[in-house]
């Protein structure tokens, strides 16, 4: 059982253990906005409701923009494992060949399809006249920034949605 945390702006910061939770709301970090009262925590004298939704009582300040480190896996998912040239079923592809200087960045990897990575080889999509769907960059958002909300629960929906 997980708690999403929200900075004293509400906007989703982290999601954390529930005892983790617990802690912050004794040490009058956070206040509780969401509780699982049906599931208790057992403490040592008293009994607490399980913290589903959290806030801080101070604001955290988070620098501008948190960087994304990128990934295979993180391109597939940004990407919706949809080639960037045709939009089938996808891998990875380096836009500018990494044997010509590409590198592995949000903006230079793509999703592709093995049949497009194949007859693209070591060439730029300039070369082949092809365009790519979208313009690829570095992803941002609640779900990318905050992790553990690729599995949201239920009752963190409102407090996401805003974001
Ligand atoms: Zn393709």
């Amino acid at each position: 059982m997980r708690t999403l945390v929200l900075n004293a702006g509400y906007e989703p910061l982290a999601v954390v253990s529930f005892r983790r939770a617990l802690v912050l709301v004794m040490s009058h970090k956070a206040t509780v906005l969401a509780a699982d009262a049906d599931n208790p925590v057992h403490g040592a004298r008293f009994e607490y409701d399980r913290p589903s939704v959290i806030v801080l009582t101070r604001y955290v300040r988070l620098p501008h923009t948190r960087l994304i480190p990128v990934s295979r896996r993180g391109v597939l998912r940004r990407d919706a494992h949809r080639c960037a040239y045709c939009g089938k079923a996808a891998t990875i592809d380096h836009v500018q060949p990494r044997s010509r200087g590409g590198v592995d960045s949000w903006e230079n990897l793509v999703a592709c399809c093995l049949r497009c990575n194949n007859l693209k080889s070591n060439r730029t999509p300039l070369e082949m006249g092809w365009s790519l769907r979208f313009v690829p960059k570095a992803p941002h958002g609640v779900g990318w920034v905050v992790r553990g909300v690729e599995q949201p629960q239920a009752v963190w929906d409102e407090y996401l949605t805003a974001a």
